[in-house]
């Protein structure tokens, strides 16, 4: 599969800009107009008046041992939300082309496509949240250049099954799965298909297990042709020195995002079994990830009640197949527990 067809021409034409720090990132640096004495916040490490590395050589090398993926096939942005945003803005012209979406999903896919101008095409999941592969293939049309695939889904909380995945990478389209919640699933990623599957993009992010949603940091697996469009795309600095280097350390704390990831298993069991027997609760779904759907009678009353006593969960009742529906994320023991005490005091 020729998978630069699939790109924007002026994205294929693009001369990128370049920056100072691509060349050089030590020696007696007069090339970028930083300034020499230092910031205005001594002290910090690193030193914040340098420009950081553009293309972040030591966090994807990181990334790449931790991974088994080369770091020539991986693409850092800021957050998954960056990500998104660059695979739509290389492949889809707009007006003319779509992005197609399985629907209940992550509501960012749409926004961004909505921002680049792109058509939007969706297609519902299953009732078991499943792709409807046939209608998948149905909706799909020679304009469509990504397929956005979130596994485990979000909302639903699901894994979608690999063979369906790989079966939409048969399309010629490029096919992005978001692995966000990839952790708290215990299977393998879909990271180890790029090397099959040209069309392929896995997406991650360090806001979920790893514990660092306020450091911006999401990234990306897929073949080389597809990173180096996204590289030319990125704004050159997006990876800030603060953010390069917290990522850079945590990613060292292996353990630690271990342990909490445990911890959050244990509390998602005993959460599922104490919502499963609340007054109202008609089902809680299986979950792969760090959240729980829940199936109501007048969710959105629930949804109300609870917040006036300064419990927030998610209502996801407007979207399709999730009439009634309660997006709860995991929390600590303490703030679990708060959840189910108050439910049985306020919900008759
Ligand atoms: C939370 C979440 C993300 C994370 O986005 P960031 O921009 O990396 O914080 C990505 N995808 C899905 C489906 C999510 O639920």
């Amino acid at each position: 599969m020729d998978t630069d067809s699939l790109v924007r021409p002026n994205i294929r034409m693009l001369k990128p800009y370049h920056s100072a720090r691509q060349d050089f990132l030590s020696g007696i640096l007069l090339d970028a107009n930083e300034n020499s004495f230092g910031s205005t916040l001594p002290g910090v490490t690193p030193p914040l008046n340098r420009y950081p590395d553009p293309s972040q050589q030591a966090l994807r090398s990181r990334l790449s041992e931790l991974n088994g993926v080369p770091a020539g096939n991986i693409f850092v942005g800021v957050g998954s939300d960056e990500v998104i945003d660059i695979l739509i803005r290389v492949f889809c012209e707009p007006e003319r082309d779509s992005v197609l979406l399985l629907e209940p999903t992550y509501g960012m896919y749409r926004v961004a496509a909505s921002v680049q101008n792109a058509n939007i095409l969706s297609c519902l999941l299953t009732e078991d949240f499943q792709i409807d592969v046939p209608a998948a293939k149905k909706a799909f049309n020679a304009s469509v250049k990504i397929i956005f695939c979130c596994s485990p889904n979000n909302p639903t909380a699901n894994l979608l099954r690999t063979e369906d995945i790989l079966d939409l990478c048969t399309l010629n389209s490029i096919v992005v799965v978001d692995e966000a919640y990839f952790d708290f699933a215990g299977t393998p990623s879909l990271a180890v298909q790029i090397e099959k599957h040209p069309n392929l993009v896995v997406m991650r992010t360090l806001s979920k297990a790893w514990g660092l949603a306020g450091v911006r940091l999401g990234f990306c697996f897929a073949a080389q042709n597809i990173i180096a469009y996204m590289m030319k795309v990125k704004a050159p600095y997006n990876i800030n020195a603060l953010t390069g280097a917290a990522a850079f350390t945590a990613l060292g704390n292996v353990r630690l995002m271990q342990t909490t990831l445990d911890r959050i298993l244990d509390e998602r069991r005993w959460l599922a079994g104490q919502i499963a027997v609340l007054p109202r609760v008609r089902k809680v779904y299986p979950s792969d990830a760090n959240f729980l759907l829940v199936r109501c009678t007048g969710a959105a009353d629930i949804y109300s009640a609870l917040a006036e006593k300064n419990i927030i969960v998610r209502n996801r009742s407007t979207e399709p197949l999730l009439d009634n529906c309660l997006r709860i994320t995991v929390g600590t023991h303490e703030e679990n527990e708060a959840l189910v005490n108050t439910w049985k005091e306020i919900i008759g």
